[in-house]
């Protein structure tokens, strides 16, 4: 017994004390012998009044024969959301939800040493409460009644509840920790000893010449250049990093992994593609994020063998991109919902499923800071969410005053896609943009429309390169500062280009962070 029932219990007491004080006074006052003892009824009265009204939990005084309500204090009308005198004579089955019905005839037949009840009430706004209920005999002014007293355990529930999904997950999480912690280690050495068997096997392939030898060996190059691809897919699992990091497009990736999906369709499976228009960057690795999307995507097919409907949507909030990517295929047990996403989990025949697609899934979008979600119902399908946080673009942007525009950038690049980043970067940065698919645009742009104040040019395109570009666009206006951007900025390659005159480098891939810095720099701000 806590000490709050201990204290409930003598509360009661000394109700039943004062009930008897008052059955006897009822008696003298009937008696009519002595007008002083109302006084002291009164002040009875009072005192069971402050110590009903002074509980925290909502409590009634129930008549034992008709089941209605003969009190009910303040704390009880909170909790029903009525004013606490509006639910006296009412029964007290009705303050219940009807599956609480047989809790409430044991309620009213209290023993000593009944167990709370849980119980749900049904409030006046139509809300149902859990409570935790207690009930204890009284003998009151002549009635045989039951206290009863109701605490609100809702709150604690749902606590209780999230911290169980808590913890579900947080296991989960170490579990896949430790997984990968053991793929990386295995993997690793595996990588090197099969690098090993094939280089070994590429050189004997050269020297053999018999037909029945050469055959073998194609077999072991076969079954090992397999093992390593099996092998590279387990360290794409372990690795905690994303392996590039540079702005792109997320609905730009989400696009090429459909359209690689489509071709894998059968003629049965629709697919359907919702994606926002605007560009959406993220920061990261795009080919990781694309084989991820492609891995959801070619799960979905398999979970629709006859026919179905694939669909892929992205929508933007303010901080995050998220991706659903929706099948009406078989859906999944609880059981194998739970281990999904563990490396070499498959529910596929052999040779069919090698169970790493959602396990490199989980550890690309965790390594770009983002978290996915699987819902699943067999029969119906699955739905996979995930999110991840869009690039962050410190406000202000580079200019000092934030309505200040920076002036106008020309972008040159052969790679439409690329140059639609850049300028979705360069905007988020304060600076109007032009952009130029080829050095000959460029220069056309730069004679005809309006003077730009910096510009961005790509090293390798087809026709004239980023170096002559830059020359050329030198010859409208000398001051010009250019920046070259490229992948293949290795040092040499970068001193030349600053050799013949860029103003600075700007190695691909790059960030918004990275450009801002550049951009700072050369135009000196
Ligand atoms: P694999 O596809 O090689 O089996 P995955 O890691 O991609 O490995 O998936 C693991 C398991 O999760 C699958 O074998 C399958 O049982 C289940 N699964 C994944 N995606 C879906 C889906 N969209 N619908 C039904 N089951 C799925
Ligand atoms: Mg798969």
């Amino acid at each position: 017994m806590t000490t709050k029932h201990r204290g409930l219990l003598q509360t009661l007491e000394e109700l039943e004390r004062s009930a008897a004080r008052l059955r006897a006074q009822l008696n003298e006052d009937r008696d009519g012998r002595d007008g002083r003892d109302s006084e002291e009824s009164l002040a009875a009265r009072h005192r069971y009044q402050v110590l009903f009204e002074a509980s925290r939990d909502g409590a009634l005084v129930v008549d034992k024969n008709s089941r209605t309500i003969v009190d009910a204090n303040h704390a009880m009308g909170t909790l029903m959301g009525l004013a606490s005198r509006l639910l006296v004579e009412r029964s007290c089955e009705s303050l219940f939800t009807k599956e609480s019905v047989d809790a409430v005839r044991t309620l009213l037949i209290p023993k000593t040493d009944d167990l709370p009840l849980v119980m749900s009430v049904l409030r006046a706004d139509g809300q149902t409460r859990h409570v935790e209920a207690t009930s204890t005999n009284v003998h009151l002014e002549g009635r045989e009644c039951v206290h009863v007293l109701l605490r609100d355990v809702t709150d604690r529930e749902k606590l209780l509840a999230e911290r169980e999904g808590l913890l579900v997950a947080l296991h989960q999480a170490h579990k896949l920790e430790a997984l990968g912690h053991l793929a990386g280690g295995v993997s690793h050495d595996m990588n090197n000893v099969l690098s090993v068997v094939l280089s070994c096997a590429r050189a004997l392939k050269e020297e053999v010449k018999g037909r029945e030898q050469q055959e073998d060996i194609e077999q072991i190059l076969v079954a090992a250049s397999r093992g390593r691809d099996l092998v590279l897919q387990l360290l794409a699992f372990a690795r905690k990093e994303p392996e590039r990091r540079e702005s792109f497009d997320l609905c730009d990736a989400v696009r090429e992994a459909t359209n690689l999906c489509s071709r894998l369709l059968p003629q049965s499976v629709k697919l359907k593609v919702d994606l926002p228009p605007s560009p959406e960057l993220v920061v990261g690795d795009r080919s990781q994020m694309v084989q991820a999307i492609l891995n959801l995507c070619v799960n979905a097919r398999d979970a629709m063998a006859d026919h179905g409907l694939l669909t892929v949507s992205a929508s933007a909030e303010e901080k995050r991109m998220t991706i659903r990517v929706q099948d009406t295929g078989s859906g999944m047990t609880p059981e194998v919902q739970r281990r999904a996403f563990e490396p070499f989990f498959t529910t596929k025949p052999n040779g069919e499923g090698t169970g790493l697609g959602l396990s490199m899934v989980y550890t690309a979008i965790r390594a770009h800071g983002g978290d996915v979600r699987l819902e699943s119902e067999v029969g119906k399908g699955t739905r996979f969410t995930f999110w991840l946080p869009k690039e962050v673009v410190d406000a202000p942007p580079l200019a000092q005053h934030p309505s200040k525009r920076m002036g106008r950038a020309l972008i040159v690049d052969d790679d439409e896609n690329v140059g639609r980043v850049l300028g979705h970067s360069l905007r988020s940065l304060g600076f109007d943009v032009d952009i130029a698919l080829s050095g000959d645009e460029a220069v056309s742009k730069m004679q005809n429309g309006p003077a730009p104040r910096v510009a961005v040019c790509d090293l390798i395109m087809p026709g004239i390169d980023g170096t002559e570009t830059m020359r050329r666009l030198r010859m409208v206006d000398p001051g010009l500062p250019v920046i070259i951007a490229s992948g293949f900025l290795e040092s040499a390659e970068g001193e030349r280009v600053l050799r013949e005159g860029a103003t600075d480098v700007l190695s691909k891939p790059f960030t918004i962070d990275d450009l801002r810095r550049v951009m700072t720099k050369v135009l000196e701000l």
